[in-house]
Parts: structure tokens; sequence; C-alpha cells
């Protein structure tokens, strides 16, 4: 430990792990700058433009000169904007005193474990789960109780281990549907269950829903707050333009949730970022107003290139690979690559897979590990079909190679 380490950081950040998903973005980069075509499978960004009226939006709004401080929870109108949203597409409708909009989902739920986590309270989290929940639950002093989920059950949290999970000390329990990195999405009878669980017990349910419009095969979006008004006292529900309208780094998620929390979240942000940015908060309002129809061909690639992820996956001799039902995340058992030789050394784990991968087959993906589920590999396929048979062909030749 150098000098920095051992006397000026807080022991905060003892427990904190760094995110993985980046570290390997970042070596997938610094390959790319030395002129290697790296298939780029490890990000969680899709690779497609924001629609024209986002864009045509922000300009305007720079051109009306938005460049002042904003209301620390949203301007009015993307507050009105998510409420609508959230009506139309997940059935139930929340006022604007609901909705705290941050900058992204991260900083939201970053807001929210500010807000409700203190040392010794317990956060329950089903494995695989989004890197970033149990370490803002260490963060603040919290034990994130990561709960196991079996990849034959679709790795779905079932209502005995979340009932098995909580305790007097259990503060919230943290879903996501679909899921990063497993893609898992719940059914309604499914929710319906563990929402039964959560009744009995005295805790928040927060749900990420951020892949809420990536789902395929027609399956239906269930969102808790539709199947769960009576929560509504201590249901969260994260969400942002993220993913669905490929904006990624305008920055603008938000939380739902009851007005008392939502004051608070406006009290923690007033006190660290205050608004999210004012122009990209036009934006947001925007590509919030697109007709949900304009995402139906969106879908319809993202389901293709699924396919094709997947079935290319399988193809290949060791790995194993679920169909996820969505976001855009294949989760694959890479298990049955361990043995290969990697310069005069056999292969041995989930990281082991990833960076063998990145040198042998100038694929970027990330060790399941990262994600609670060791064994594991994530592959992004936001990638057009022929970069993803491209790739699927580069492993296919390192394998055989590494025999
Ligand atoms: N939740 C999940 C499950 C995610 O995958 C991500 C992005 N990788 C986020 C939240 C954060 O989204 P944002 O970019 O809006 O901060």
């Amino acid at each position: 430990m150098n000098w920095v380490m051992a006397l000026i950081l807080a022991s905060r950040l003892n427990a904190v792990a760094p995110s993985l998903t980046l570290e390997m973005n970042a070596r997938a980069l610094e390959l790319k700058s030395r002129g290697v075509d790296v298939f780029a499978f490890g990000v969680g960004e899709p690779d497609f433009e924001p629609p024209q009226s986002v864009l045509d939006a922000a300009k305007l709004a720079i051109d009306k000169g938005c460049s002042k401080y904003t209301p620390v929870a949203g301007i009015p109108a993307l507050r009105a904007a998510v409420c609508d949203a959230t009506e139309r597409s997940r059935g139930w409708r929340p006022k604007p005193e609901n909705v705290c909009v941050s900058v992204g989902a991260k900083h939201a739920l970053f807001n929210l474990a500010i807000a409700l986590v203190e040392p010794g309270d317990e956060v329950v989290i089903p494995k695989p789960f989004w890197v970033s929940y149990p370490e803002q639950v260490r963060m603040m002093g919290g034990t994130p109780v990561l709960v196991d989920t079996d990849e034959s059950a679709g790795w779905k949290l079932s209502p005995r281990a979340l009932e098995k999970a909580i305790t007097p000390r259990t503060k919230a329990i943290i879903l996501c549907t679909p899921s990063n990195p497993s893609g898992t999405t719940y059914a309604e009878h499914e929710l319906a269950s563990l929402v039964d669980v959560v009744r009995r017990h005295d805790c928040w349910l927060i749900v990420d829903e951020i892949y809420g419009e990536l789902i395929y095969d027609g399956l239906p979006y269930v969102s808790v707050g539709k199947i769960a008004p009576d929560l509504a006292d201590r249901l969260v529900v994260v969400d942002g333009v993220s993913k669905t309208f490929a904006m990624t780094g305008w920055r603008i998620g938000w939380a739902v949730g009851p007005s008392p929390l939502i004051k608070a979240l406006d009290l923690v942000q007033g006190q660290s970022t205050s608004n999210a940015t004012a122009v990209a908060q036009h934006a947001a309002i925007a590509a919030l107003k697109c007709p949900p129809g304009d995402f139906t061909a969106t879908r319809a690639s993202f389901q293709k290139r699924r396919d094709a992820m997947v079935s290319g996956l399988a193809s290949i001799p060791g790995v194993r690979c679920r169909t996820p039902e969505g976001a855009f995340y294949a989760f694959a058992d890479c298990r049955g690559l361990y043995g290969l030789n990697w310069n005069g050394k056999a292969i041995a784990s989930d990281e082991n897979v990833a960076l063998w991968m990145l040198d042998q087959a100038h694929v970027a993906a990330v060790p399941g590990g990262a994600f609670g589920a060791p064994g594991y590999v994530r592959f992004s396929y936001a990638a057009n079909e022929e970069r993803i048979a491209a790739g699927i062909a580069s492993i296919r030749r390192a394998v055989e190679a590494s025999k």
C-alpha cells in the first residue's frame, strides 16, 4: 500500500471492488489503439445513435439558452414526461413528486444507497447481479446478501430463497428485470410471488427497469408498480434513457418512489451533483416522447442479434448458452473451455477465458465472476450480425489453435 492509500483514503473504500466491466473495456481500447480490430462484446452500450428528435431537442435547448441550474430533481416537463412514459410503457402512473431525475440510473441507485443504507443494514441481491449493486451497498457500510439462483431455473430468484435471505436487518431488495448480465426477465406470476414475500416484511423493494423495453419473443413487460400498487410506499423503480434510446453518454436516469423518499433523494443530490445537465434533460424529454412504435424495429433487430450470438456461442465446443428473454447480453457457461492451452498454461477460470479470448481472438467480453457467477462470461450483442458472426468465428479459431 502506498502513502496515499495508507494515509488519505477513507476506509469505506477498503471493501469496494473496481468495475471489472470498465477494466475489460479499457484493455480492449488499449488493443484497439494499437490498430487491432477488436470485437467489442464487453461493454453494455447500444451501437446505434439516439433518435434525431433527441439531437434536435438538445440543439434547440442550447439555442434557447438552457445554460443554468434547474431544480435538483429535474425540470417539471421531464418529471411529467417520466410519469407519462411510465403509464404508457409500464401500465401505472406516478406523480411528478414521485420522480427524482439523476445523472444516469447508476447515480439514481447511488443516491438510493446513500439515502437508505446504514452500516449493519443488509440488502438482498440475487446472483448474478449487476456489478454496482453490491459495491454501492458496501460503500455505505452495508452488507450485500447475495442469493444464489440456478441457471436451470432461468437464473430467477425463487420466493423461498428470497424468504430465507430476509432478516430483521434487511433494508432493501434489489431486482433487475430484464437482468444485466443474464437477460433473465420475470413473468407476472413470478414477480407476483416475490412481491408476496416482500409484503410480509418491512423493507424496500428496488426494481431496476433500465432494460424494460428490450424484451423479446413478444413477451409482455411486467412492472411491479402495476401488479403491486399496495407497495407504493416502499417500492422504488429505477430507469433511464441510456439503453432504450442509446443515450449512455447523456447521463439521464431517474428513481420513481414515494414522495418522502424522493425528498430525501433531492436532499442527497442537492449536496452532491445538484441537477442533471440541463440540455440533457431536454434531450431526455424528446426521447420519452418518441412514439412506442418507433422502438419496434430496434427490438426486432436486437432479437436477431441475440439469436445470432446465442446460437453462435452454443456452436463453440465447450460453450453452453441459455437464450435470454431480454436486455442485450448472452451469459455463457465457459467452463468447458478450461484446460485449453494459453501460453503454456491451462485456462482455469472465467477471468482466464476472457483474457485469453481478448488476446487470442480479439473478442472483448466480461468474466462472470464480476457478476457473482464464476465460470460464465457475458457477451454483449449490441453489435451488428456480421460482427457477431465474425467474432464467433474468431473464438472458434482460437479454440482450435489452443487445444
Ligand atoms: N442498471 C443496470 C442493470 C445497468 O446495466 C446499467 C448500465 N450498465 C445501469 C443501471 C446504469 O445506467 P446509466 O448509464 O443510466 O447510469
